[in-house]
């Protein structure tokens, strides 16, 4: 297995090493979190015994198998997955072991010491894997242009024309996205994107705007987690010359985490082209060109099942219409 192609495009190798363990268990302890995170199973002192948590533990901590997180595009997908089926009901510890045996810890629990993680909390596994499925849930909004999905977290505000000094906007903008839950509250952050445009303007063509707005928002938070990736290189190449040396290295760009690694994954998604995420399944997929006609889903497999889904739903409320 080599690169996953929707990875190819991007100048830079990525490379992740991630650890799966053959057995993981769940266990009451009490965690230290910070630079130096530690994981006890006994309470140490002047800690109260009711602040105990659910952590993930490796079983056998000598035992594992590696694969490299760039060869495969359903990290992202399967943790959204996970997400919706838990918030539907599905067992949360037992849908998180599961996930855990296949793919490894997310690496929320890592500190500055770089080593494989053996443990992780519940609490902050969860965390993180609902924050990455939000986000992946918006990037399918823009890519599928689901407008009421996209209105229900972003809004457009008319800047005031007085010039404000306390209003950082570029010169003949003329409103701003706006992620305030508040209407009629104006929030600043650096997910705002400026428009020349007007209100009115983008109420008679939404669409474009409402994806812009939402591209920046989820590249801002995606940036935010990405910063600590170490750019290195793997040997170097010495290219003789009677009079010359040219040398040449490789360069690597390594996340510190499988978390990480999944963050730049979703960058280089966006650095690509033409990939749209499937409505039903979540999985990113090329938008080749005999498929482009609007397609929504990523297969057939996936087409037939929203299918029979809509049918089922559909029955299932003409059971419940009142009389
Ligand atoms: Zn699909």
């Amino acid at each position: 297995m080599g690169i996953h192609e929707h990875y190819e495009h991007f100048p830079i190798e990525c490379r992740f090493h991630q650890r799966v363990y053959t057995g993981y268990r769940w266990q009451r302890g009490w965690v230290r979190r910070g630079e130096w995170p530690h994981f006890w199973g006994n309470p140490p002192q002047g800690v109260k015994p009711e602040e105990a948590e659910d952590v993930l533990v490796a079983e056998e901590q000598g035992e594992y198998t590696f694969y490299n997180a760039f060869e495969t595009a359903d990290l992202i997908s399967s943790v959204s997955r996970m997400v919706e089926d838990v918030r539907s009901g599905k067992n949360k510890k037992a849908a998180v072991k599961k996930w855990v045996s296949e793919y490894g810890f997310l690496g929320a629990n890592l500190g500055s010491d770089f080593v494989h993680p053996k443990w992780e909390a519940l609490a902050d596994f969860w965390r993180e894997a609902e924050t990455l499925a939000d986000l992946w849930g918006k990037y399918k909004q823009v890519t599928q242009r689901d407008m009421s999905g996209l209105r229900g977290w972003i809004r457009f505000v008319e800047l005031p024309n007085d010039g404000d000094p306390l209003i950082p906007s570029p010169e003949g903008s003329r409103t701003k996205s706006d992620f305030s839950k508040e209407p009629g509250v104006m929030s600043f952050g650096t997910a705002d994107l400026f428009f020349s445009a007007t209100l009115e303007e983008i109420g008679q063509n939404p669409l474009r705007f409402y994806q812009l707005a939402g591209l920046r928002y989820i590249l801002v938070r995606i940036n935010g987690r990405i910063k600590s990736l170490e750019l290195n290189y793997t040997g170097v190449e010495k290219i003789e010359n009677p009079q010359d040396d040219i040398f040449k290295i490789r360069p690597v760009l390594y996340p510190r985490t499988l978390l990480e690694a999944m963050y730049l994954q979703f960058y280089i998604l966006l650095s690509g082209h033409n990939v749209k995420i499937c409505k039903h399944c979540g999985k990113p997929f090329p938008l080749k060109e005999k498929y482009s006609k609007n397609r929504v889903y990523c297969s057939d497999r996936c087409n037939n099942a929203a299918k029979m889904r809509n049918y089922r739903e559909r029955k299932r409320q003409q059971v419940f219409l009142p009389r």
